[in-house]
């Protein structure tokens, strides 16, 4: 049921260490499992997305939010006739590089990393994990993906370049990723446009009057659930126009990306990959809405004075930490002491902090820095 123009995984580019084939299961169906099984998958539970524990439980973490993006993908491929399996792995994967404390975390992570002439990542800090940090298998260190899944880590939503990143050369920088890879990028602003309207609502710091003054494409769904609804409480209808954006944006998202296919010419993943733009967008119409939304989220809620607490924290705790351990490098655990004759010490703390959950972070901030 593959298209034409599908990753194969008959015709993967294999492993970095040759295993054998298993019974039932393929390789791109054991890479998803590997990811669900690996420890960097069960610290998005006690990762931030945008909202921390302080707000609300029922708030996306990076966990729930992973899960949603592997749902919209899983969904966009299958219409596609792309591959389900290799998608759902990309999906599962896709986030495993993030710090504590969201998208601040990788803020603060990265600013204290360019005081060392360095920098922070977050796809190439999942490349390591999956390459090397996870220590679960007896015959390799990392998780031994196949170079597809890999190749997804690095080029879903960023294009690296060659001159600059010599070390991802094998990636074949020149060429797009297939469509499994590029799809993740948008199934990811799906889920987290909606999600955070959701949760900005649920979290009091967005009000429904301003949503719909300032999100046109919701003011016009959540008309038409009052018409079909008119007696339904007000959170039931802002769901109902919240669900309808979801779908229009995936749906677009289908039959956009076929136009794309037959207006390119493209027949295989060789074209997908020689093609020299990216085939996974949205419509013009779609893609101004989105646009829309995603403003509308940085002015009103990503950039509230409401999130400062948390931003002052992210900023705080991971500075003062960094600096900690670089005053102190015989307090880190041993396998990062080890870790730091191999490589500069600032990348090795920084590796340490990025791998740490909120809750843990905190714990090593009241140990480390606040004692005394
Ligand atoms: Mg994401």
């Amino acid at each position: 049921m593959l298209a034409d123009y599908a990753v194969r995984v008959e015709q993967s580019r294999g492993r970095r260490v040759a295993e054998l084939q298993h019974p039932y299961r393929d390789d791109f169906q054991r890479d998803r499992d590997r990811v669900i099984h690996s420890r960097a998958f069960r610290r998005l539970e006690a990762k931030t997305q945008v909202f921390t524990r302080r707000f609300s439980d029922h708030f996306r973490n990076r966990l729930t939010h992973t899960i949603e993006v592997a749902q919209i993908a899983r969904t966009i491929a299958a219409q596609l006739g792309l591959n389900v399996d290799l998608v759902e792995a990309l999906a599962l994967v896709h986030d495993v590089g993030h710090p504590p404390f969201g998208h601040a975390g990788e803020k603060a992570l990265d600013a204290v990393m360019r005081e060392y002439g360095l920098f922070f990542d977050h796809n190439l800090h999942a490349l390591r994990i999956v390459e090397d940090f996870e220590l679960r298998y007896a015959a390799f260190r990392g998780l031994n993906l196949t170079f597809e899944v890999r190749e997804g880590i690095i080029k879903h939503s960023h294009d690296y370049s060659a001159s600059e990143f010599p070390q991802l050369a094998e990636y074949l920088l020149d060429l797009r990723p297939p469509l499994e890879a590029q799809l993740i990028d948008l199934a990811d602003e799906i889920a987290y446009d909606t999600a955070d309207l959701d949760d900005g609502y649920e979290a009091r710091l967005l009000a429904l009057p301003q949503i719909r003054a300032g999100v046109p494409v919701f003011d016009r769904f959540y008309r038409q659930a009052e018409q079909t609804y008119p007696n339904a409480i007000e959170k039931l209808k802002f769901n109902e126009a919240l669900k309808r954006i979801l779908d229009r944006m995936v749906g677009d998202l289908i039959r956009n990306l076929q136009n794309q296919i037959k207006a390119a010419g493209i027949s295989n993943l060789e074209d997908v990959r020689a093609c020299p733009r990216r085939l996974a967008i949205f419509g013009s119409e779609v893609e101004e809405e989105r646009r829309g939304a995603k403003e509308f989220l940085y002015q009103n809620l990503y950039f509230s004075t409401a999130l400062n607490p948390e931003k002052d924290d992210a900023e705080r705790v991971i500075r003062q930490l960094f600096e900690f351990w670089m005053a102190k490098p015989e307090s880190l655990p041993r396998t990062y002491r080890e870790k730091a004759d191999q490589e500069p010490l600032p990348r090795v703390v920084c590796d340490y902090i990025a791998g740490m959950t909120d809750n843990f972070i905190y714990d090593q901030y009241e140990r480390y820095c606040e004692a005394g």
